[in-house]
């Protein structure tokens, strides 16, 4: 056995990150290598690995989601170094969790009832990952099946085919698992919709990571900032998002249209007089029109337009700030405010920005 512990000890070993705190990451390593280990349950084998000082010379970042080269595994303590970061396929912001395939929107048909508003900024948001977007309306098991084929018609028309579930009755569970195998799932949706309940059923307790690493990792586990990903039983890596739960549109205007699939549609069947048609009242669009969502295209467009303004501003302080005297000689720069609508995205926008700040800060 111990031949056979150093030998693999030598061997490089690849894994996900799943967990990040501080200077400490924990790796999931690839299930195909468990054999190779010695491994046979079907659990994840987990490490909890510090990051090789060349990486951190050269700036590289270890984020959740990154796949790693694990080296120096120690199988008593649960413990190893990460070599190397393989190249991102994606890289999500807010939450931080790099290689996301998809995002599983979950909400309910009805309790608390479907707005198709919010419905809407959750879908757009969503969309402007560039990822997959999965829509499942839960708690299906509330209305009768011609309500139900009535949101399935409304919904086609937005151009979304969404999977009827029920966590009560298990109806379609396992086409979500199905369809969350084998990739990084975010999983966003509103409140009360029966979120946690999904994920419950889908990662059975007996699978919650545990802590043969319980020390340093597992303090920090119930910040609200703190991003895992959680193994699911059959296949795939499943983060839940609070950062995700209100979600700010911050496109740009221009971009802003392509995440509707209905008005893509609209594009593809034609073209609109002017290349940087915003789709409002210039003659000749083809995206204007009798659509259902074109009320909430509107109001996006004008957040997007604000959220550009402020960018701008903050690129160039000094065109919105005016001289003031204080008095005494002193002066002070002070912002011009336009309107109250703008100073309160604008506060809310500092923030944030705080907020990352204070991430990287702790990356
Ligand atoms: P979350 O806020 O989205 O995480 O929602 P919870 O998982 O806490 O669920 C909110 C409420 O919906 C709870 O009372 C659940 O029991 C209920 N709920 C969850 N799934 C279903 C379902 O499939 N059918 C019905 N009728 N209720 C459900
Ligand atoms: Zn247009």
């Amino acid at each position: 056995m111990n031949g056979e512990v150093s030998l693999i000890n030598s061997a490089q070993l690849f894994g996900t990150v799943v967990a990040v705190q501080a200077n400490f990451y924990r790796v999931q390593l690839d299930r195909s290598q468990h054999k190779e280990i010695g491994e046979f349950s079907p659990n994840p084998l987990l490490l909890l690995c510090t990051r090789r000082t060349r990486l951190k010379k050269i700036g590289q970042q270890v984020t959740v989601g990154d796949r790693v080269v694990v080296e120096e595994p120690d199988w008593t303590d649960g413990s190893g170094v990460i070599a190397d970061v393989l190249p991102r396929k994606s890289q999500l912001d807010r939450p931080a969790i790099a290689n996301v395939n998809q995002v599983l929107l979950v909400f309910a048909v009805t309790d608390p009832p479907l707005e198709p508003y919010q419905l809407s900024r959750f879908l757009v948001k969503g969309e402007s990952t560039g990822l997959d977007v999965i829509l499942c309306l839960n708690k299906s098991d509330l209305i009768s099946p011609q309500e139900q084929a009535e949101i399935e018609q409304r919904l086609g028309n937005w151009g979304y085919q969404p999977i009827f579930i029920s966590v009560y009755k298990g109806i379609n569970i396992n086409a979500v698992e199905k369809i969350l195998s084998g990739k990084i799932t975010v999983v966003a949706g509103a409140s009360g919709v029966g979120k946690s309940s999904l994920i419950n059923t889908l990662i059975p307790s007996a699978n919650l990571r545990v802590a043969s690493v319980s020390g340093k990792l597992a303090r920090g586990r119930h910040t609200t900032r703190h991003v895992e990903l959680f193994d699911l039983p059959g296949g795939g890596l499943l983060a839940d998002t609070p950062g995700f739960n209100q979600p700010d549109l911050d496109c740009t205007p221009s971009e802003l249209v392509n995440y509707f699939p209905e008005a893509r549609e609209r594009l593809k069947s034609g073209s609109c007089r002017f290349s940087n048609c915003l789709h409002r009242d210039e003659p000749d669009c083809v995206v204007r029109g009798d659509w259902e969502r074109y009320e909430d295209y509107l109001n996006f467009l004008e957040e997007a337009i604000e959220h550009e303004t402020w960018l701008k501003q903050q690129a160039d302080p000094e065109s919105n700030l005016k001289l003031k005297s204080k008095g005494k000689g002193r002066q002070q720069y002070e912002p011009m405010l336009e309107s109250k609508k703008y100073r309160r995205v604008s506060r809310k926008k500092q923030q944030q920005t705080l907020q990352e700040l204070y991430k990287e800060s702790e990356d």
